[in-house]
């Protein structure tokens, strides 16, 4: 799953550069079952698989050997709401992360109460899997990594952006300054920069 993702623009480059290195563990290399077998039915009955606590507490272990000072981050519907300052907080407090994917019903609670420093979510709503998770919290933190896109200003200036007082952005246009009649705003066009800037302040929502 994470493949096109990862070797697709921003991330690619980034990467590229050597500003930031992602490694997928597979947790089926880490079972202890002939048949790699991660999962079992839950105890006290119902429908769906749990992941068994065996192999995520080997590979947890031997990823956190490598990443000593990382957090181990659950990906969750039941976690904290992932906003553009946890994101931000992130990317400055730590420099390595460890990001837990979940599947089926869920993880084998003993490994959230003896490994896992964060569970976060990306949205109230449910998921298959947390891959999909874990690349929204690597695509958001990745471009905030000095280095990872071009003009470090261009994410400075951005909604949920301290700077625009984590309002919405104000709206962008580029040429032509007409398009089917419609024309861009006079005050862009005058490079009157003050002016602009209070345009672009009075257009953050
Ligand atoms: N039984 C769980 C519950 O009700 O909370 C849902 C499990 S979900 C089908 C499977 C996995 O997808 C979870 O273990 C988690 O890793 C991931 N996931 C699903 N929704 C997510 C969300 N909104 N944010 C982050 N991860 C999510």
């Amino acid at each position: 799953m994470f493949k096109g993702f990862l070797n697709e623009s921003i991330l690619k480059k980034a990467q590229g550069k050597g500003v930031i290195t992602i490694k997928i563990h597979d947790i089926r290399d880490y079972s202890e079952d002939k048949h790699r077998k991660v999962d079992d039915t839950p105890y006290g009955g119902g429908a769906g698989m749990v992941f068994t606590p065996q192999p995520l507490f080997d590979c947890i272990e031997a990823v956190k050997k490598k990443a000593p000072k990382a957090p181990v981050i659950y990906m969750t519907p039941k976690g904290q709401r992932l906003t553009q300052t946890k994101v931000e907080k992130l990317s400055i407090k730590f420099t390595q992360l460890i990001l837990l994917c979940g599947h089926y019903e869920g993880i084998d609670q003993r490994v959230i109460d003896a490994l896992v420093d964060q569970e976060i979510s990306i949205g109230d709503y449910v998921l298959s899997g947390g891959e999909l998770a874990a690349m929204v919290m690597v695509d958001a933190i990745s471009r905030l990594v000095p280095g990872a896109i071009g003009k470090e200003a261009s994410h400075e200036e951005e909604t949920f952006s301290k700077k625009l007082g984590r309002k919405k952005e104000y709206p962008h246009y580029t040429k032509p300054a007409e398009f089917r009649g419609m024309k861009v705003p006079e005050v862009l066009l005058n490079g009157h920069h003050a002016e602009i800037e209070k345009w672009r302040k009075n257009h953050c929502k």
